[in-house]
């Protein structure tokens, strides 16, 4: 079985050419195949990305009939030293409509057979800003190669840009329909192949555990294709993990990293995992902070004589609700009888589980029971505060 990468003129040839021996090194049915031409995206409009948070932020699926654009033809550049992002800034991106129109001219210009897949490389952007997709047939995708230094200092490129090709190859054969793609994609990170990542910094926890969940696994069971093709792809998706691990710390999965609390609002990043951001309301971030600041650990009814050191977190997190209304909420997140600590407690716990997923989130819980000290178990430098109160 074939699957053609063909490049688009405007991604480095040298970077094209790199993606294509890592992918090829993995014995088995499938050939992965050079392009003989550059295909051209015709249609790419220049539009300017206002902010990191644009950046970041994969959207829903563009309807496919989407109109035209005037023809105003990409820029052609082969970076190979690409530069940092500061916001805003100017990029071209085109419709999901003229990837699949490169596929399909490639596609029959060469008479391919229909069963072969096309999968195109490019740094034009797309429409709702993925990282690739394909097309109804499940024969065609493109993948973006721009911008992959954002997430991954440091690591060169050509790594996750040859896992996005395994993962649409793995996609297009399991997945028949691209109107049942919604249904395939996690919408909670798993640390699988299958994750969404609407935040696209989740790409990094993927990448990073590169694993292929229970539900996924009986997806691939379950289609009909050879056997010895998912071996194949399943050997190169481990094997593009390990030049992950091992181009940064190893044991990276294993050992905790840092928490950074950043500025007077104490939003909390963990910078090791692409700087992914766990969001928590006021008086949940309250809680994480204080037993941040207290890694000695805490047993849950002398909360209340923190009262003031919580008091003054939630304070100053919360922009809603006047003073009186604070307070009385700090009353009754600290009544031993009522049961809103605990609450506040799982709230949090599911966040970070939500975050990180099941396999890293444990390092960063908030763990104890009953009656004893509950503490967040990591080393005190790995904990960072920007700004104390
Ligand atoms: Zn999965």
């Amino acid at each position: 079985m074939n699957v053609h990468l063909i490049r688009s003129s405007d991604f480095s040839a040298q970077t094209y050419q790199s993606v294509l021996q890592i992918v090829r090194q993995y014995e088995g049915p499938i050939e992965f195949l050079a392009s003989e031409s550059d295909a051209f995206i015709s249609n790419a409009i220049e539009v300017e990305i206002e902010s990191k948070e644009a950046f970041e932020k994969a959207q829903d699926l563009p309807k496919m009939n989407m109109s035209i654009y005037d023809d105003s033809r990409a820029e052609l550049s082969l970076h190979s030293n690409r530069p940092r992002f500061s916001f805003p800034f100017k990029t071209k991106r085109a419709n999901w409509k003229h990837f699949f129109d490169a596929c399909e001219y490639y596609r029959s210009a060469r008479k391919l057979p229909p069963e072969d897949l096309v999968i195109l490389l490019t740094d034009t952007a797309n429409e709702a800003n993925w990282f690739g997709g394909a097309d109804k047939t499940m024969k065609n995708a493109f993948i973006h190669t721009a911008d992959w230094h954002h997430y991954f200092e440091g690591l060169n490129e050509r790594f996750p840009i040859a896992y996005e090709v395994i993962a649409w190859t793995i996609r297009m054969l399991i997945v028949k329909d691209q109107t049942e793609m919604p249904n395939y994609w996690h919408n909670e990170p798993r640390g699988c192949m299958s994750d969404f990542c609407q935040n696209k910094r989740q790409i990094v926890l993927k990448m990073r555990t590169a694993d292929i969940c229970m539900d996924c696994m009986k997806l691939l069971q379950s289609s009909k294709v050879d056997v010895r093709i998912f071996g194949q792809l399943i050997d190169a998706l481990e094997g593009v993990r390990t030049y992950f691990l091992s181009t940064e710390r190893s044991l990276f999965l294993n050992r905790p990293s840092t928490v950074f609390v950043s500025g007077y609002l104490h939003r909390i990043f963990f910078p090791a995992y692409g700087n992914l951001e766990l969001n928590l309301n006021p008086k949940q971030r309250a809680i994480y902070c204080f037993f941040l600041r207290h890694p000695e650990g805490v047993r849950l009814v002398e909360l209340i004589d923190h009262r003031s050191e919580i008091g003054a977190l939630y304070h100053r997190f919360s922009n809603f609700g006047t003073i009186e209304e604070i307070e009385e909420s700090l009353n009754l997140l600290l009544d031993p009888l009522e049961n809103n600590l605990n609450e506040t407690l799982s709230r949090i716990r599911s966040a970070i589980k939500r975050t990180l997923g099941p396999r890293i989130s444990p390092n960063y819980q908030i763990i104890g029971s009953r009656g004893e000290l509950y503490r967040i178990n990591l080393d005190a430098e790995l904990i960072q505060f920007e700004s104390q109160l």
